[in-house]
């Protein structure tokens, strides 16, 4: 029996739509030429199908077409974002604003970053997940360069105030970057109307493929990046390598897909969360991070006195997770779970429950039902 998947939050599976426009570039009788190539049909054609992508996912988030960047991800994103910002404006400060519950390629990069001479503040969560507009407000400063905060946690499903950041960063001259690899193709997004200099973008978070992902970098005022990879100066000379018109069609899809799904998608996951809820006996948990504006997609459950590894072990049919799946190698609890003061024994007892598009009803009944099952089995 393959498990039910409930670990959209670490990836989703390809739409068969999205496979599908995919296997159409790839082989001799396909669209395989590379984009770069102007001087003949072929390569135009391959050209025109990028374009046409870039367009679908500038779309996506309200941006223009030129506004794209193409990288292998969202980690690559953020690594261009935070280091090509911090290396191509050193006149303007050498300060960076963050949240200590970033994903580690925002967190791994302000460390690397802190190496090399700049200084990071890394605000505190409350409770309950949220990092609030005054406190960036009170860590900025005149050499402040830039606030970076994911929309959706990717652990919790809790949604930071971008817009009041926005709002506040309006009378700064500070860079607002946000890695809203959790909510593109969840959330409507708008990076006019929220302000937004720098975005981050992985397709394999909305059905698209893996390896591929995009920065938007805003043109007005334009946001100065010194490129990472050098060479033969593709993206604008922000990211050079050979475009994959595979996975960029997939990721074009896959945002045209998510954006024509967006309100479906959001009810079959609200609705697959309260059918997964019903099942658990309340006093068996409690939930996270449990704020009525969340991403309802992402579920984080303590369950006091199991621990999460021995019930992940007795639940073979789920497929879930004990929080980001970057750590799963390690056994120390989930560092967003103890950013918010959560005791180290509760943090061990916490599993991730993540819902999405190809979930059935009936499989977020049963998946309830059988976590239900191993607590009464596995409980003193
Ligand atoms: C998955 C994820 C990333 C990393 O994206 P990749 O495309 O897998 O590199 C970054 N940030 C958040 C919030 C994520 O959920």
């Amino acid at each position: 029996m393959t498990p039910i998947y409930l670990d959209y939050a670490a990836t989703t599976p390809a739409a068969a739509e999205v496979a599908e426009t995919m296997a159409a570039f790839l082989t001799k009788d396909g669209c395989f030429a590379n984009p770069a190539s102007r001087s003949h049909l072929a390569g135009w054609q391959a050209e025109q199908a990028v374009e046409k992508a870039r367009r679908q996912v500038a779309e996506l988030i309200g941006a223009d077409l030129r506004e794209i960047v193409w990288t292998s991800g969202a980690t690559e994103a953020n690594n261009l974002a935070l280091i090509g910002a911090a290396r191509a404006n050193p006149d303007r400060g050498r300060h960076l604003i963050t949240s200590a519950i970033e994903h580690k390629a925002v967190l791994d990069t302000c460390t690397w970053l802190e190496k090399e001479g700049w200084e990071i503040t890394r605000l505190r969560p409350d409770a309950q997940g949220r990092v609030t507009a005054q406190q960036v407000a009170e860590a900025l400063r005149d050499d402040t360069l830039m606030v970076s905060l994911m929309l959706v946690n990717n652990e919790l499903g809790t949604v930071n105030p971008i817009a009041q950041v926005s709002e506040l960063l309006s009378k700064h001259p500070c860079l607002l970057h946000v890695d809203a690899a959790q909510a593109a193709g969840k959330l409507p997004l708008d990076v006019k109307a929220l302000d937004i200099d720098l975005l981050s973008l992985s397709a394999h978070k909305f059905y698209g493929p893996k390896g591929v992902g995009a920065l938007y970098v805003r043109r007005e005022p334009p946001v100065r990046l010194e490129a990472l990879i050098h060479g033969g100066g593709h993206e604008r000379g922000m990211r050079s390598g050979t475009l994959p018109t595979h996975q960029l069609v997939g990721m074009g899809e896959a945002a045209r897909l998510a954006q024509a799904n967006l309100q479906a998608d959001a009810e079959h996951v609200s609705h697959c969360r309260r059918l997964f809820l019903q099942e658990l006996n309340p006093g068996y948990y409690q939930q996270t991070a449990d704020n009525p504006d969340n991403w309802p997609g992402i579920l984080n459950l303590a369950f006091p006195g199991i621990e999460a590894e021995t019930l992940i072990l007795a639940l073979p049919e789920l497929a879930v997770s004990t929080g980001s799946a970057c750590n799963s190698a390690t056994v120390d609890p989930s560092y967003v779970l103890t950013a918010l003061g959560l005791p180290r024994a509760l943090a061990l007892s916490s599993v991730r429950f993540s819902f999405g598009r190809y979930l059935s009803s009936e499989q977020a009944s049963q998946a309830g039902q059988l976590v239900n099952q191993a607590i009464e089995r596995l409980k003193p």
